[in-house]
């Protein structure tokens, strides 16, 4: 006879469903489902509330990609940015990185993901294309890559450099390799993130 699940049924799916996120292991994952368990009944209804808010009520903005509200973001469509500068990042959280940093004023490009051959993650699973089909409306004079400094990152880069270069009128610039290396970008401080920004390199 098979060990019979002492749990009932949505104490269990609940630790399931934790321990499917990234950085939580079983253990954590029964920990938060017995605290919610304990807890008073509206802090679980607020939690049920706000991860159902979460996709119901954002959307990727379909100018640049990022996480928003409203279509197009509030970066995309604020009059007091720089249009002409377009800074290309890994993920959604890299935006919030640069943004803290307060040492950039132009529009980005959210890819969604590093180029891995090892993951599987090849140019197509960005958006790559969308990007070259925004730098080819023109009016960009500069495309910062702002990818991670790891492998994937660079090979990101690469192929970015090689895809945009037939791209007339533009400057390709990349950050300055003051981040350590394997570094994310959103875990980079202010001022080192300010520094890499403003000794960006030429990408030839
Ligand atoms: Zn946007």
């Amino acid at each position: 006879m098979a060990a019979g699940n002492v749990l009932p049924r949505p104490v269990q799916n609940l630790i399931n469903e934790f321990a499917r996120l990234p950085g939580i292991g079983p253990k954590s994952a029964a920990r938060l489902t017995f605290y919610l368990l304990r807890a008073a009944s509206d802090q679980a209804l607020e939690l049920a509330a706000a991860l159902q808010d979460l996709k119901e009520k954002t959307q990727l903005c379909s100018v640049c990609y990022n996480i928003t509200e409203e279509n197009p973001c509030l970066i995309c469509s604020a009059d007091d940015r720089e249009r002409q500068v377009l800074c290309v990042v890994e993920e959604p959280l890299d935006v919030l990185a640069i943004e803290r940093a307060h040492a950039y004023g132009g529009l980005y490009h959210v890819l969604h993901g590093a180029i891995s051959p090892v993951e599987g993650i090849g140019p197509d699973d960005l958006k790559i294309a969308e990007l070259v089909q925004r730098l080819e409306q023109g009016g960009f004079r500069e495309v910062i890559i702002a990818t991670n400094a790891t492998l994937e990152g660079d090979a990101t880069t690469l192929y970015l450099q090689r895809r945009l270069a037939g791209l007339p009128g533009l400057r390709l610039t990349r950050l300055a390799r003051g981040l350590s290396v394997g570094g994310d970008l959103e875990y980079t401080d202010a001022i080192t993130l300010g520094r890499a920004l403003e000794g960006r390199q030429e990408l030839l």
